[in-house]
């Protein structure tokens, strides 16, 4: 099978093992102006599913211009609307100092960027999707990047973190919690390259210059040069322990209980994991309760 084929029925068949999304959703996929992203927009949209992007302007210096002009340059081609969030309108700072400042912190001075930036995201993602009334978020996570993210927590000795990982966010539903899905989840790195080149979608492909994390890149150049089939196995191996990592009681595997004291967004635990990291910093005064 050639690998247009293979990467559309992959997709087809994850949104419909795992109940992702349906057409009368609306869906607002995470774009970052990379290929992965820009695939899962290019392939809902071809789905026919209802698609709107949505972009955070991170405010990283001397490249952002280039990434909002190339994810533009997609929603125009696709013909979908684009929301645009400015990190430094919203927040005061860009994502680098933020971070900067975090890990000057008691709470974060352990976390990597990746971490740091992820939650932020993730918090800004909830709350745009929720206040625009979309049913679920896409993002662009790959094959290589659950493999990634599953090893990491097994060769730090926490496999009880994976619980939160999978095609669909496993949260209990919630009215103010909108559901992440990974349309990619079953495609490898290298076919969704091939593909988006082969449809010449715009796109930059850079990494991030924030990705300093030593350990995550020799786990990722490992997952690399991995088989698909054996990036495969490993994530049916994930599934099939999965029933039992969901029954250890670590505060990890709780789903979510309630809403965060600080600035009402769903939460594990009475402060959210944005308000926390982000307690002693300037920003908190942005997270006002909505
Ligand atoms: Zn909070």
């Amino acid at each position: 099978m050639n690998t247009n084929q293979d990467i559309e029925k992959k997709v087809k068949e994850t949104i419909k093992r795992y109940k992702l999304c349906n057409k009368k959703e609306k869906i607002l996929v995470a774009l970052s102006g990379g290929k992965d992203s820009a695939v899962v927009a290019y392939l809902l949209k071809k789905l026919g599913y209802n698609i709107e992007g949505f972009y955070i302007n991170l405010g990283i210096e001397g490249i952002e211009k280039d990434y909002l002009e190339t994810v533009k340059e997609l929603s125009q081609r696709l013909q979908i609307k684009l929301h645009v969030y400015d990190l430094k309108k919203e927040f005061g700072n860009s994502i680098g100092i933020i971070i900067k400042e975090i890990q000057n912190t008691k709470e974060g001075k352990n976390l990597k960027n990746c971490a740091i930036c992820g939650v932020v995201k993730k918090w800004i993602m909830n709350r745009e999707a929720r206040r625009l009334k979309f049913n679920k978020i896409a993002t662009g996570h790959n094959l290589d990047d659950e493999v990634q993210t599953f090893l990491m927590n097994i060769l730090k000795g926490s496999p009880q973190l994976n619980i939160n990982s999978g095609a669909i966010t496993k949260n209990k539903k919630d009215k103010k919690f909108v559901e992440r899905i990974k349309p990619l989840f079953y495609c490898d790195e290298n076919e969704i390259r091939k593909y988006s080149k082969k449809k010449k979608l715009p796109i930059i492909y850079k990494k991030c210059p924030y990705l300093v994390d030593s350990y995550r890149l020799e786990v990722r150049e490992f997952v690399n040069n991995l088989k698909t089939k054996d990036k495969e196995n490993i994530i049916k191996n994930f599934e099939l322990i999965y029933p039992k990592i969901k029954n250890l009681n670590s505060k990890e595997s709780k789903t979510f209980i309630n809403y965060c004291e600080k600035c009402g967004e769903p939460s594990r635990n009475k402060i959210c994991k944005m308000c926390k990291l982000t307690e002693s910093i300037k920003i908190q005064n942005n997270l006002i309760k909505k």
